[in-house]
């Protein structure tokens, strides 16, 4: 590959290049141990280290105390959805748990979840809102937490704190005492966010994450669980989705996405040796003010999230000129910009800036987005 592409895929997306450069290298012989990691035993003591380090490396950079277990799973977010309520409802009697809906994610995970027990919207922003004077359409804005009506004696609260098709990320956590909730654990989908920035995994009982957005390639879910909420899975749970066996067993209750979770240790070393999630951190803000800087420097584009809640990750677009899309997507192409259209259910375009997107990738977009407008403005 001579030229430079810059991929902004939402997922499978963008992986650091050093990462894919050293799986290449160690593609056929791992360590000198004359097997590739593909065709490793998962019970040896060459994945048994692969495994314990990537373990080891993503407690270091989220900074995960013993009482959480860290376990790699398989099936995606989507199995996720469905796993977690058959492992957690049943906290309670009643069987129920409490949802927040900010877009397509958070809609997914509640509508699985009604499958296994009572459901509660506990706040939602699928309706219009009018915030200082201006109308915000439905799954642009997010409801303050203090609108968050959280039943006590919840088995969780859940909510996405990133909506990658919608672009509405919600950085902070909910303080569960002050919403009268303080023993319900929060339950967060952090797929497309997740290792973008630090997070608090002591203010949660659960986060999870697909890695296939911004921590690895598809075919690995990450789940970080505190031990306390293990041993309420329902009867008919899978014993493979039982996390009381997939933390006891440390991943390895069967075979486990061996490959993928090798990447993704990859990219937790590569992470680490970045100086860990404050200084991405600082990298994904400057990205993300920059690209965003540009989009309202006109009304040739439009984001039109809530200011307070756009995504550093996600960056949903549209043209004044829908009928420019394609002209749009065709000239990005050709300037080696990748996979710019939209989520089919918002239109527009939709650039992903996850780690592994350098400010040099963001600076060719917005260059990019400057020549567009000034051969159609
Ligand atoms: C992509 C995504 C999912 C679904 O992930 P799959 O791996 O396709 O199951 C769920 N939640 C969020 C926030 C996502 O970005």
């Amino acid at each position: 590959m001579d030229k430079q592409y810059w991929n902004f895929s939402a997922g499978p997306s963008k992986l650091p290049g050093e990462v894919l450069q050293q799986a290449a290298e160690e593609m056929l012989d791992w360590h000198g141990s004359g097997q590739s990691v593909m065709e490793m035993s998962h019970r040896g003591p060459e994945f048994t280290q692969i495994c314990d380090e990537a373990e080891a490396d993503l407690r270091a950079l989220m900074d995960i105390p013993e009482e959480y277990a860290v376990m790699f799973m398989q099936g995606g977010a989507t199995a996720e959805n469905a796993i977690l309520p058959m492992n957690l409802i049943a906290r309670n009697a009643s069987h129920s748990a409490d949802y927040v809906l900010t877009g397509i994610w958070s809609t997914k995970s509640y509508k699985e979840a009604t499958r296994y027990g009572t459901v509660r919207i506990a706040a939602q922003s699928h309706q219009d809102r009018q915030i200082n004077g201006h109308t915000y359409a439905p799954w642009t804005w997010v409801p303050a937490f203090e609108e968050w009506k959280v039943n006590p004696d919840s088995s969780y609260l859940h909510f996405c704190s990133n909506e990658t098709i919608g672009g509405v990320e919600i950085g902070a956590l909910p303080d569960m005492s002050s919403l009268g909730a303080g023993s319900v654990p929060l339950v967060v989908d952090a797929s497309s966010h997740f290792l973008s920035r630090p997070l608090d995994i002591r203010q949660t009982g659960m986060v999870y994450a697909g890695a296939q957005k911004n921590a690895g390639p598809a075919g690995v879910t990450v789940v970080i669980l505190h031990r306390d909420l293990l041993g309420h899975a329902l009867p008919y749970c899978p014993s493979a989705f039982d996390y009381v066996n997939v933390a006891r067993e440390r991943s390895r209750f069967n075979t486990p996405p061996t490959y993928a979770i090798y990447i993704a240790g990859l990219v937790f070393k590569w992470l680490l040796a970045k100086g860990g999630l404050a200084a991405i951190e600082a990298e994904n803000i400057s990205k993300a003010k920059a690209l965003y800087r540009q989009l309202d420097s006109s009304d040739f584009y439009c984001n039109a999230i809530q200011p307070e809640y756009r995504s550093r990750m996600n960056v949903p677009f549209t043209l004044r000129d829908d009928s420019l899309n394609a002209a749009f997507l065709e000239g990005a192409q050709k300037q080696q910009l990748l996979n710019l259209k939209g989520h089919k259910s918002v239109g527009g375009m939709r650039a992903s800036i996850y780690n592994a997107m350098p400010m040099e990738g963001v600076l060719a977009l917005i260059d990019y987005l400057k020549e567009f407008e000034r051969q159609h403005g």
